[in-house]
C-alpha cells in the first residue's frame, strides 16, 4: 500500500461519511447520546488537514500518525478504538513495509485484534465490531483463496453490509446503548454503521483505481 493512496482513501472515507451525516446521527440518538457523528468528523476532518504532513512518509508511520492523531481528537469511546486499529496496523505494516494484499489482510486483523482488545468486546455485542470482525474473516479468506481483486472487494462489502444490518436485532452490552436494555432492538449501532460507511469507501476507491 501507498502512501498516496492512503490520502486518497482519506477523502474518499471524509466524503461518504459527510454523505451519512442524518442518518449516522439519528442512529446514535436513539441509541447513544447523538454525538457519534460529530465524533467521527472531528476525527476525519483532523486526519483530511494532515495532507502535507502524512505525503511524504511512508505508508506505515502515515496511518501510525493517524492513529495518534485519532486519540487526540476524537473523544468518546469510538475514538481510543479506532485510534487502536490503526496503531496495531501500522505496526503490521511497519514489521513487513513491502507486503502484498496477504499483509494487508494481515494487519486489518491485527487492528480489529487490538480494538476487541481495548473495548474488551467481540462478536454480537452491537458495536462497530460486527462489521470489523466479519470483514477481517472475510479479507483474509478472499486472500487465501486467491479470489480475483473484484470478487474480493465485493464479498468485503457484502460482509461490512450484513454486519451491520446484524446490529439491528442484537441487544446492546457495550458503550451507552447498553444501558437501554430491549429498547435497543430494532435500530441499527451507529458505530457499525459508520464503520461500513468507510469499508465500502475505500473498496469503492479501490474498484476504480485496479
Ligand atoms: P460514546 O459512546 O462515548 O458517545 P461514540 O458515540 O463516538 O462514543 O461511539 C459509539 C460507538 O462506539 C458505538 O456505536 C459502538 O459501535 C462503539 N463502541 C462503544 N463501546 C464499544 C466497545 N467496548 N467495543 C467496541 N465498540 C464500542
Ligand atoms: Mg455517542
Amino acid at each position: 500500500m501507498k502512501t498516496e493512496f492512503l490520502l486518497k482513501a482519506v477523502d474518499a472515507v471524509s466524503q461518504s461519511l459527510m454523505t451519512h451525516e442524518s442518518e449516522i446521527e439519528s442512529l446514535d440518538r436513539a441509541l447513544g447520546d447523538g454525538d457519534h457523528f460529530i465524533n467521527i468528523k472531528r476525527g476525519i476532518t483532523a486526519i483530511v488537514a494532515m495532507r502535507e504532513e502524512l505525503a511524504p512518509l511512508p505508508v506505515d508511520v502515515a496511518i501510525q500518525r493517524i492513529g495518534m492523531k485519532l486519540l487526540s481528537t476524537i473523544g468518546g469511546a469510538s475514538g481510543p478504538l479506532f485510534a487502536s486499529f490503526f496503531i496495531a496496523m501500522a505496526k503490521t505494516l511497519k514489521a513487513q513495509p513491502d507486503g502484498d494484499l496477504e499483509v494487508i489482510s494481515n494487519a486489518f486483523s491485527d487492528g480489529v485484534e487490538a480494538i476487541k482488545q481495548r473495548g474488551k468486546s467481540g462478536l454480537g455485542e452491537k458495536t462497530m465490531l460486527d462489521v470489523l470482525i466479519p470483514v477481517a474473516e472475510t479479507f483474509s479468506e478472499q486472500v487465501s483463496q486467491k479470489a480475483e481483486f473484484p470478487t474480493l472487494l465485493q464479498a468485503i462489502k457484502a460482509s461490512a453490509e450484513a454486519g451491520m444490518l446484524s446490529t439491528k436485532d442484537m441487544l446492546a452490552t457495550k458503550g451507552r446503548a447498553a444501558f437501554l436494555g430491549e429498547r435497543a432492538i430494532g435500530h441499527i449501532d451507529a458505530g457499525a454503521k459508520s464503520t461500513q460507511v468507510m469499508i465500502h469507501a475505500v473498496c469503492d476507491l479501490l474498484a476504480i483505481e485496479e
